[in-house]
């Protein structure tokens, strides 16, 4: 397919019907594929033709959406997964096993924190976290020589940090090994990793890719830009004797890494997206860009507005010149960071909750980044057990409100937190 503009993409990336085919993505629903022989199924087996043969391996509908979600990001292939934490535990330990070790930066999402923390340290992978702030000198003094990757986020949820990509990717690069870059915030139409050095990007794409909240996801993109061959990662420059023998990188050249991640761990790991929730977030990116828009236009507009509300203490917006991260947002994402935002209301944990309890057309949900306004108090739901002292430990407010910004009419959004704010 020829190169377009990265909207048009969303809508026609990855699925090119032909003569009298559907036009719109169909939802192959059905878990295996019929050959007349058997040779042409043992040359799938093989890897040494391509076409489908098990949805677990691959599906036409999930291949579509795969192939559009790494057009968007620029790479070379994709994997969708069953959820954002199947892309962060398959992206990691596809190139990192028991007695390897990780680079991580501490503010990433507190799903993937646990998953690395305790599940994948239980597995015998070792993570040192370090600090989105941290310095070059501070990077580089957490790498060991089992060191197989560094994972970060781009806009960090929810604390909303954005990370300086060029200085952790030379980091990374300086000692050969990549950088997986979570990139579910900005998505790739406010932010593209690869073009500042990130080597394989993740996503929860139950988050704005899809943009509606209907159906929960994950994706692996491999920029096919990184050396494997450089005696750290045997499995995949040595063969593979559960796969007859495969060298990833003689046999994928560049797509070595996704193959691998497909071929050996879908496969022993089955955590594969349904067809049916392919074809959801397929209808969901067409929309991307336009939905990305709105939200980041409403969310700065919004923050605006409440830094000028005397009710309000403090507000978080990395596209609020007043925001720590103001030059790294216009750096790495021009056109709009994401359409989430903070805020601290005046009268803390109480004061908080009533503005929550106040909200009419915002609705109180566990989930971010879909179209409908939703809010969330941490102190008071996801975070209730703790006191109001852990709670800083844990850099959460007590009268800390998390917003995502929806795309409704930003007068009505700002209407609904104005009579909300009115009755504290
Ligand atoms: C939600 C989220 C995840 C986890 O994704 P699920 O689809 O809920 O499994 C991972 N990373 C980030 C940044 C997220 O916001």
């Amino acid at each position: 397919m020829e190169h377009y503009h990265i909207d048009t993409e969303c809508i026609h990336a990855g699925y090119e019907p032909g003569n009298g085919e559907p036009r719109v993505l169909p939802i192959v629903q059905s878990t295996t594929f019929k050959y007349s022989n058997a040779e042409t199924l043992g040359r799938l087996f093989d890897l040494k033709s391509d076409g489908f043969f098990y949805t677990r391996l691959g599906n036409p509908t999930l291949d579509a959406v795969e192939k559009k979600i790494a057009a968007l990001e620029g790479g070379v292939g994709a994997l969708l997964t069953a959820s954002g934490q199947a892309a962060s535990m398959i992206a990691v330990f596809n190139i990192c096993r028991a007695g390897g070790h990780v680079v991580c930066c501490n503010a990433i999402y507190g799903g993937t924190f646990n998953l690395f923390y305790k599940t994948m340290h239980e597995m015998g992978i070792d993570f040192t976290f370090v600090s989105a702030d941290a310095t070059e000198e501070e990077l580089n003094a957490a790498f060991q020589p089992n060191t197989r990757c560094v994972f970060a986020e781009t806009l960090t949820n929810p604390s909303l940090i954005v990370t300086d990509l060029e200085l952790f990717s030379k980091v990374a690069h300086a000692h050969e090994v990549p950088i997986i870059v979570d990139n579910t915030f900005p998505t790739p139409i406010n932010c593209r990793p690869f073009e500042f050095g990130a080597d394989i990007v993740t996503h929860s794409t139950s988050k704005y890719m899809d943009g509606h909240a209907v159906q929960l996801g994950g994706v692996v993109v491999d920029s096919g830009r990184f050396n494997w061959d450089n005696g750290k990662f045997p499995e995949l420059t040595e063969p593979d004797e559960s796969y007859h023998g495969v060298v990833y990188t003689r046999q994928f050249g560049k797509a070595a890494y996704i193959m691998k991640a497909r071929t050996h761990l879908m496969r022993d790991l089955g955590a594969q997206a349904s067809p049916c929730n392919a074809f959801l977030l397929n209808l969901g990116l067409e929309t991307l860009a336009l939905r990305m828009e709105r939200h980041c236009k409403n969310a700065l507009t919004a923050a605006e507005y409440l830094e000028k509300n005397d009710k309000i203490a403090w507000v978080n917006y990395p596209g609020l010149k007043s925001n720590k991260y103001y030059a790294l947002a216009k750096k790495y994402m021009p056109n709009g960071t994401s359409g989430v935002i903070s805020f601290g209301v005046k009268g803390g944990r109480e004061a908080a909750a009533k503005f929550m309890g106040g909200l009419k057309l915002a609705s109180i949900v566990v989930h971010v980044a879909d179209l409908r306004t939703s809010v969330l108090h941490p102190a008071s739901t996801t975070h209730r057990q703790l006191s109001d002292e852990q709670l800083a430990q844990a850099g959460i407010g007590a009268d800390m409100v998390r917003m995502s910004v929806g795309i409704e009419n930003i007068d009505d959004i700002l209407a609904d937190i104005d009579q909300a704010l009115a009755g504290l």
